[in-house]
């Protein structure tokens, strides 16, 4: 059964550890992040962007096939299924289709906007028992067509969407999405520590979880960030491992075509990539 990512991070933060949001792409990726999970007793967050729920043909699709897969992996850990960067649209989509937790990315907004709708989204979690993330500053690089700079969040701004009841917040820290350029002037811990005396013990976000070094995860996990999310690096340690084995010939052997071998690299690349970080994130045995 999926659960929302409350408890989850609440925990976390008192326990000084992260929970690792993993984004999925299809059936093996969602069945990579859940196997490491469970072998490793983490907790773990399922993330779906706009993007990824339309490929897997609709977020309805994505809620039933992580739900089935669950029950019949006989999986003990706790689950979210999250859906990432939601347009206001799509947040109401996701709650009716099954998700567990939903992230209103207002950031676009001006803030009286983003209070109001965020408000309204919070209600109806409430009543239907999921978790929301706010996102208050635009994260840097480029997610399904939301371009935002890389800002630092308004730390007055962070405790007025706090305030209102949401379950975890992401600021802008000067984190991006994707690769990290070569000139990255790398997080902001000031605006982070003002964030966290600002919004006490709001769990906080971290997007763009991949290549950061590992000494700022964790010091932003000292510094009350409690849900850490990782996307692009799982997709390059996926195709990584595929073209490895391609560029092998090994799909010329035997049966080397078969699917089902020809992905099992991609696989076991995204499992290591994931155990790596929930290592690092301090979530294994927290289950
Ligand atoms: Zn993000």
């Amino acid at each position: 059964m999926l659960v929302n990512a409350k408890e989850m991070l609440v925990k976390a933060k008192a326990g000084k550890y992260a929970v690792g949001q993993f984004n999925i792409n299809n059936l093996e990726w969602t069945k990579a992040v859940l196997e490491t999970a469970e072998e490793l007793k983490s907790p773990v967050i399922l993330g779906v962007s706009a993007g990824a729920g339309k490929y897997m043909c609709g977020f309805k699709t994505v809620a039933a096939m992580v739900d089935a897969m669950v029950e019949s992996m006989g999986i003990t850990v706790p689950v979210a299924l999250h859906l990432d960067h939601g347009t206001y649209e799509d947040c109401y989509k996701c709650i009716d289709a099954g998700f567990s937790s939903i992230m209103f990315d207002g950031s676009h907004y001006a803030i009286e906007e983003n209070v109001a709708k965020t408000k309204e989204l919070i209600a109806v979690c409430e009543e239907k028992g999921l978790s929301i993330e706010a996102e208050v500053g635009s994260i840097g690089g480029e997610e399904d067509g939301v371009v935002g700079m890389g800002e630092c969040a308004d730390p007055d701004e962070c405790k007025l969407i706090a305030d209102l009841g949401v379950s975890m917040l992401a600021a802008g820290i000067g984190n991006i999405h994707g690769k990290y350029p070569e000139n990255w002037a790398g997080l902001s811990f000031e605006t982070l520590d003002a964030i966290q005396q600002k919004t006490g013990d709001m769990p906080l976000v971290l997007h763009g979880g991949t290549g950061i070094p590992a000494d700022m995860i964790k010091k932003a996990i000292s510094l009350g960030v409690a849900k850490i999310n990782v996307n692009t690096e799982c997709q390059i340690a996926f195709s990584a491992a595929v073209r490895e084995y391609i560029e092998a010939g090994k799909d010329l052997q035997g049966k080397g075509f078969d699917p089902r071998k020809l992905l099992a690299p991609g696989s076991a690349a995204i499992k290591a990539t994931v155990k790596e970080m929930m290592e690092l994130f301090g979530s294994v045995g927290k289950a």
